[in-house]
């Protein structure tokens, strides 16, 4: 169930009705979709705001359709989500983010790839083991991996999904909460758990320059997280304003549409390479 609360993105569109046959069509499609090979992984950059480099990149998943074209998550997680099909597509996900992690690094980008994790990922207790099978058949470092993770996922069922934490952290990924601010904020959880970085939800960087509160908000998640030596990032950064305003503030990571939208893996590269220059 979602449980999601404030301005954060909506993860339900209550239009569809779950039970609609155009639904249970989509659904039955989706479980053919990686055997048929319609799954894209996107990747957008993700910016070290102090010197401009490239720190790493989050990957994001992408459903080629043959007639409905490319349709874009929101319209297909919610449901992989509750038919428990996340589990596989979290797997696609992987193990695609895998594989071009070792292409980028023989072209030199070496990136930290982050991969978003849900409620039933976090439940799943065999997930740390499947990761793991996962990361010695590519032969890729556990730590080359970010994990995010968001509030509400963690509150769903916090023994198990802290238990699944701990150990995925024992493996050496990085552990990321997403959306920060916008789920259940028990600010207890954050120095209970092994969390490496914090990132602040773009409804709050959208307005940071005209919303005082957000400002405040994101000005506060800066300094909390630097008390709690925890890097942070700022999502949704669509403008040269933004961007100058967060490096004053000091924040240490940047994603949006003002530096790079998400792409095709096989554009990351050369956006890359104009990035730099
Ligand atoms: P998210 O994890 O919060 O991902 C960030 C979303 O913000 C992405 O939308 C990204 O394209 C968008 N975004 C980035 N920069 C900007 C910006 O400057 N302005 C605006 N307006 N948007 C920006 P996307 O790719 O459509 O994904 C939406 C959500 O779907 C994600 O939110 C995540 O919750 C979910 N999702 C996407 N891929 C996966 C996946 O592989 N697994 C899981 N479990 N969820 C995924
Ligand atoms: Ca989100
Ligand atoms: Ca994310
Ligand atoms: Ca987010």
């Amino acid at each position: 169930a979602a449980k999601q609360r404030g301005n954060g993105p909506a993860t339900y569109d209550p239009s569809i009705d779950a039970t609609s046959a155009q639904t249970l069509t989509l659904i039955s499609e989706l479980r053919q979709a990686v055997d048929r090979n319609e799954l894209r992984l996107y990747l957008q950059p993700k910016l070290a705001l102090e010197d401009r480099a490239v720190v790493g990149a989050e990957a994001l998943v992408r459903w080629q359709h043959p007639q409905r074209g490319l349709v874009p998550p929101v319209q297909f997680i919610p449901f992989a989500e509750q038919t428990g099909f996340i589990r596989h597509l979290t797997m696609w996900v992987f193990e695609e983010a895998a594989r071009h992690w070792q292409t980028l690094a023989d072209e030199g980008l070496q990136l930290r790839l982050s991969v978003n994790l849900s409620t039933r990922d976090l439940l799943d207790m065999d997930l740390p083991q499947k990761f793991g099978a996962l990361l010695v058949r590519h032969g890729v470092p556990a730590a080359a991996f970010c994990l995010e993770i968001t509030e509400s996922a963690i509150m769903d069922d916090p023994q198990r999904a802290l238990a699944t934490l701990d150990a995925l952290n024992a493996m050496g990924f990085k552990l990321s909460i997403d959306d920060f601010g916008t789920g259940y904020s028990s600010l207890a959880y954050l120095k209970r758990l092994p969390v490496d970085e914090l990132k602040i939800d773009q409804s709050f960087v959208r307005n940071m320059q005209s919303d005082r509160d957000d400002e405040m908000i994101v000005r506060s998640t800066i300094d909390l997280a630097h008390n709690l030596g925890i890097t942070v990032v700022a999502e949704g950064v669509e403008t040269a304003e933004a961007w100058n305003l967060l490096r004053e503030l000091k924040c240490d990571q940047a994603q949006g549409y003002h530096m790079g939208r998400p792409m095709p893996v096989g554009e990351f590269s050369a956006w890359s390479t104009s990035w730099g220059m």
